[in-house]
């Protein structure tokens, strides 16, 4: 490519809301073979709301509801967003907390009113020593409906099982049938249970998940599906995605996302959604003459 064609392409991408940080990103996307997609935030809307909350027997449904809010209201999770709103929906008051921890990739805890909380995934409540298969059927259901089940624990007893629900943006699913269009494979990564991942990408036909993935494991994962199908794009939208945006062949940042993951990429995607990815390669293919 001639500098010329490079600036061109670049100002023709300004056009279309797709900012290139580096010249070489408009290179080297004409060659990507797979595009891997963070999920929330990225495919989903990000801002999930509570849908289910079902007590083990002895338990409150209200008074477990106020506790797992109390503690989120102190995590800036989406997941704790969606569970203090339902709260404050039903006119909770939420009661006093002590001893706030996040637990990265599992969830949160505290102390509420003398009582021992804590909220997150499945694999937090086993190596917390629970058994979650007492809701086995609820989590498979609220998993295959795409709805992210979590958990609560009270005094280290599992106390209820809790689902929310993000709903997809529009564009996702056009973005991929595109991708698909230029003869590309799209992957999600996530760290979202893999029943839900699962869920989620069948509606989007998306080609394979990466599921369950703690935060250090998505750039493990990007060099996996790199490996296997060659030339990669990762496209994110959170702090937990900077050092996948950063090890990708191109890292795109969804526009509307965090300011690390915006630094960390080599490409902006001003109209903050999936959409910009397929038009960002057509537009590599286009100005390097090499459309297949
Ligand atoms: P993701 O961005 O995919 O949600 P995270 O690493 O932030 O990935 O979280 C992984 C999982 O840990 C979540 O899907 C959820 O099960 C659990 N988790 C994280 N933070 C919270 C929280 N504040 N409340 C409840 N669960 C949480
Ligand atoms: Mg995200």
């Amino acid at each position: 490519a001639t500098p010329t064609s490079i600036m061109v392409g670049t100002g023709r991408g300004a056009e279309l809301g797709v900012l290139f940080r580096k010249g070489e990103a408009l290179q080297l996307l004409k060659d990507a073979r797979v595009v891997a997609v963070d999920k929330t935030g990225t495919l989903t809307e990000g801002h999930p709301v509570l849908t289910d909350l079902d007590v083990a027997e002895g338990f409150d449904r209200t008074r477990v509801l106020a506790a797992i809010a109390a503690v989120e209201s102190r995590s800036e999770h989406p997941i704790a967003r969606a569970i203090v709103t339902a709260a404050e929906g039903e006119g909770l008051e939420l009661p006093a907390l002590a001893d706030f921890e996040s637990v990265t990739g599992m969830g949160v805890r505290a102390v509420v009113d003398g009582v021992r909380v804590e909220v997150g995934a499945d694999r937090w409540m086993r190596e917390l020593g629970l058994d979650v298969t007492t809701f086995g059927a609820s989590a498979q259901r609220l998993g295959s409906e795409g709805k992210s089940p979590l958990y609560a624990a009270l005094d280290g007893r599992l106390a209820a099982i809790v689902a929310v629900s993000d709903p997809i943006k529009p564009s996702s699913k056009a973005a991929i049938d595109a991708l698909h269009g230029l003869g590309l494979k799209v992957a999600m990564i996530t760290g979202d249970n893999a029943r839900t991942a699962r869920a989620i990408a069948d509606q989007l036909g998306i080609d394979e998940v990466v599921a369950e993935v703690l935060p250090a494991g998505k750039v493990e994962a990007v060099q996996r599906l790199r490996a296997s199908h060659g030339t990669l794009a990762f496209v994110g939208d959170g702090i937990n995605d900077a050092p996948a945006l950063a090890e990708a062949d191109v890292g795109l940042a969804i526009g509307t996302g965090t300011d690390v993951a915006v630094e960390s990429a080599d490409v902006v995607l001003m109209s903050g959604s999936l959409q910009g990815v397929p038009t960002a390669i057509a537009l590599s293919k286009a100005t390097l003459g090499n459309i297949r």
